[in-house]
């Protein structure tokens, strides 16, 4: 049991101006907290923070986390507020506990892969300081030191916790003899019967190894003494749980483990390091490949050694790292090992280069550069990802800067297609919220939902882009389909072809060749030619629905108006007047009539011709009078005509032939207008005084027409 004035002497010596006082105050306030509160085993519970602050101690952190290793409790689980501790140990200090608090409260229950990694990383994330981390590390390590307390499904729950979530996170973090400790208890309480037996084992041959390890001690001291070199060598056997994993996973028994201890000769510098190795693999036989250089190429999370495996003394086979003190250290105790701590002598340079945070990037921002990220000491930085949690309590990764619609089409793209609405913890809200790490969200759902392409906006991940983008394209399919079967229908009298049919068409399937006459890739005529039949009345059509359909741009047809139809492959039906010269002058089969239902509220463009009295204001007067009948106007020419008289052409849109109406009436009232009538289309004038006004007429929709440029039609 750890008592306060050992933990305040472990951290006086390796940091000799640290603040006992503040740690003593710390134990103090942790002990009246949790008075009267005893721990499963019956102990006082201050025996567990006081646990928890030793660990941290043995990794030499500072002592604001040793105080925090305190505290950790008092929040969560006593009546002390975060408040409270501020104002006793400052905002750092709270802000430690506080983020210790936060991350006791995330629950890992999945057993997937998969789910356990975007756990981890949002540990990391929702840390923000990698102490929190320590500190949460050492909390486990405690607990799982005390695991026999605990119910058998508890301790089954609380192990493979700790072996998914948390030893992986000490092994990222390079804190070595936790992961290996937390393992080994995880082992012992998941696999009982595997660890009892492996312990048997191993205890047997432990005598063995130790008089190996002895000898080699003194004869590798001996030969590097002989060159003048000093070094440490330390025997020690492989942690259960590695050895009965690599047993798993290579399908091998017990004794054919052949490296269950491995040797550590720790020396002064680099260069002594690689003669070490010379000197060793002239007294013994390397294996061949075993050879790793991880000081020229450290491992990902920082690790430096030298790798080598020999055959000793009686032929037994021996792992060799080898290694100086600093890297050792690294080895130990990873991340905190570069907890520098503000010592008096360290210089301010070295503690703002935060040398420990350079190996954190690197752990944590694989693939981005981290030279970038050295100014910034929160941990949420170098995560890209928010991770949120669905009502299950499934985490889902999600990149930064995602929204709802995101994790509706990360579910699910059903979930997606139909989502109405979202609850972000607990509260509704909208589709352009941004997630943030920890949300809660739950999606709503209806089967009559379907995709808008406003949703486009409100996506940041390419799956649910896709998904939206594929939903479109699916539906245009299946409207293609059905207009051309029922095109075949009305041109035929059957939905069906023959092969010959198809073939002549170059279509491969009966869908094939509805979709294409559906959306105009064959055009009628062709159909019918195919068919060897001949039409010359327009076909009637039905049932085409009129998100297909497109008012043209050459006679500006309106609804109300007698219209024809036809596909423009690519562009769907194009809707035109029947007294368009597009219409009379083709001999084409290709026409359909259709019953153009426009939406209501949508609007279409039409032309308007006005004489007027040439006066000043003119302009003024009909263009509000034209607003004040609740149209606009997209286009605007003015032709001055010899003697008082002036012509406004005018595009203008309204919703049918009725609106034209009022447009037009509201102009009739305007002082000084002669005549006001509509101006589609040169054909549609049969008045010879118009001569000019069918040129002026033509050039100004021709920009419209040829499609050269939508704005092209603006002169003057
Ligand atoms: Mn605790």
């Amino acid at each position: 049991m750890s008592r306060i004035f050992e933990i305040t002497e472990k951290v006086a010596s390796y940091a000799p101006h640290a603040d006992v006082d503040l740690i003593n105050r710390a134990y103090v306030f942790a002990a009246n907290a949790h008075a009267g509160q005893t721990r499963r085993s019956g102990d006082p519970y201050i025996v567990h923070p006081l646990a928890v602050a030793d660990i941290l101690a043995s990794l030499k952190m500072d002592e604001a986390t040793i105080v925090t290793g305190l505290l950790h409790d008092t929040v969560e689980d006593t009546h002390v507020s975060l408040a409270d501790v501020e104002r006793h140990f400052g905002s750092d200090i709270a802000q430690l506990v506080d983020g210790v608090t936060k991350i006791g409260k995330i629950h890992f229950h999945s057993s997937e892969h998969k789910q356990a990694e975007n756990f981890r990383k949002m540990l990391m994330a929702t840390a923000r300081d990698v102490r929190v981390l320590i500190i949460k590390l050492a909390d486990r390590l405690h607990n799982m030191r005390t695991l026999g307390f605990m119910s058998e499904r508890k301790r089954e729950a609380i192990s493979t916790e700790t072996i998914q979530i948390y030893a992986p996170l000490a092994h990222r973090l390079g804190i070595h003899w936790i992961k290996q400790e937390m393992e080994d208890l995880a082992f012992a309480n998941l696999e009982r019967e595997a660890y009892q037996e492996l312990l048997g084992k191993l205890q047997d041959r432990l005598e063995g190894l130790n008089q190996i390890r002895e000898r080699l001690e003194v004869i590798i001291q001996e030969a590097l003494q002989r060159q003048g070199l000093n070094a440490r060598v330390q025997g020690r056997m492989k942690h259960l749980y590695s050895i009965y994993a690599k047993m798993q996973r290579k399908h091998v028994d017990f004794d054919e483990i052949f490296d269950l201890v491995a040797f550590r000769v720790i020396v002064d510098d680099i260069t002594t390091c690689y003669q070490t190795l010379g000197i060793i693999h002239s007294l013994y036989r390397p294996v061949p490949g075993r050879f790793k250089d991880y000081i020229a190429l450290p491992k990902p999370n920082g690790y430096q050694s030298l790798h080598t495996a020999v055959i000793g003394p009686e032929n037994f086979r021996i792992e060799v790292q080898i290694r100086t003190e600093a890297m050792h250290a690294y080895a130990e105790d990873g991340v905190a090992a570069h907890w520098i701590y503000k010592d008096l002598d360290a210089s301010p340079r070295e503690r703002e280069s935060f040398k420990w945070l350079r190996q954190l990037t690197e752990l944590l921002q694989e693939t981005d550069n981290p030279g970038e990220f050295l100014e910034n000491v929160r941990l949420d930085l170098f995560v890209q990802e928010v991770y949120v949690f669905s009502p299950d309590g499934d985490i889902f990764a999600l990149p930064r800067g995602a929204r709802p619609l995101d994790f509706a089409y990360a579910v699910h793209t059903d979930i997606g297609h139909h989502c109405i609405g979202v609850r972000i913890n607990g509260e509704m809200a909208d589709f352009s919220t941004r997630l943030h790490n920890g949300d809660q969200i739950e999606i709503m759902t209806s089967p009559d939902q379907t995709p808008s392409r406003q949703w486009l906006q409100y996506v940041k991940t390419p799956r649910a882009r896709q998904a939206i983008r594929q939903w479109f394209r699916r539906q245009e399919k299946e409207t293609s389909v059905r207009i051309g079967r029922q095109i075949l229908k009305d041109a035929l009298g059957r939905t069906e072809v023959g092969d010959r049919v198809l073939r002549r068409l170059g279509c491969e399937s009966l869908e094939e060749l509805q979709q294409r006459i559906g959306r105009g890739d064959i055009p009628i005529q062709n159909l019918l030619d195919a068919a060897d039949l001949d039409h010359t009345k327009p076909l009637k059509l039905r049932g085409v629905t009129r998100a297909m359909m497109q008012a043209a741009e050459c006679c500006h047809p309106i609804p109300g108006d007698p219209v024809l139809g036809v596909f423009i492959s690519g562009k769907g039906m194009i809707i035109h007047h029947r007294k368009c010269p597009q219409v009379t002058e083709s001999k084409s089969g290709n026409w359909l009539e259709v019953n153009w239902k426009p939406q209501p509220g949508q609007l279409f463009k039409t032309g308007i011709e006005v004489r007027s009295q040439n006066e000043r204001g003119m302009l003024a007067r009909v263009t509000n009078s034209i607003a004040s009948a609740r149209s606009s106007i997209e286009d605007l020419k003015l032709r001055q005509k010899g003697g008082s008289m002036t012509e406004l052409l005018f595009l203008i849109e309204v919703e049918d032939r009725k609106h034209l109406a009022d447009v037009i009436r509201s102009i009739r009232g305007v002082d000084g207008v002669v005549r006001v009538q509509r101006r589609n289309q040169v054909g549609l004038s049969g008045q010879a005084e118009s001569r000019s006004l069918a040129e002026t007429l033509r050039d100004f929709f021709a920009g419209r027409k040829h499609g050269r440029d939508g704005k092209g039609a603006k002169h003057e």
